[in-house]
């Protein structure tokens, strides 16, 4: 099955952003390469700060499971409706959380789009004018 070709943002434009953004997460504003936890709320626990929390509170804020450690690390992303050109104000840089949410946003806005057109097609399929 043939994959649809990456459009990766070239070198210059991901070191201009990166530079814009100082290493930060525009969104959240995380530091590249910052290592703790998300709880179960998706809210960040810098590593240092988990060994001081109790027994309790670690399982308030991530259930049974011990807090599972990742690194942050952004990606440059074109921001949603920007035009797809090698301008650095048309990206962003983004942490995994932040970069998950904007694709969830998009496909959200995209699946009640694709619905409302089925709906109006199938009106209009049966000789209906639109309602809606
Ligand atoms: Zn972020």
């Amino acid at each position: 099955m043939p994959t649809k070709p990456r459009n990766d943002p070239p070198p210059e434009l991901r070191r201009a952003v990166a530079e814009r953004s100082g290493g930060h997460c525009e969104a959240c504003g995380l530091a590249h390469h910052a290592r703790g936890a998300r709880d179960q709320a998706r809210a960040w626990h810098p590593e240092a700060d988990l060994g001081g929390y109790s027994r309790d509170r670690l399982r308030q804020l991530f259930g049974e499971a011990a807090p599972r450690l990742i690194r942050i690390v952004l990606t440059v992303r074109r921001r949603p409706q920007a035009p797809d050109d090698h301008d650095p104000q048309h990206y962003e840089h983004l942490c995994q959380h932040c970069y998950h949410v904007r694709d969830r946003d998009l496909n959200v806005a995209r699946r009640q789009q694709t619905m409302h057109e089925s709906r109006v097609q199938a009106t209009l399929d049966a000789g209906q004018p639109p309602l809606f």
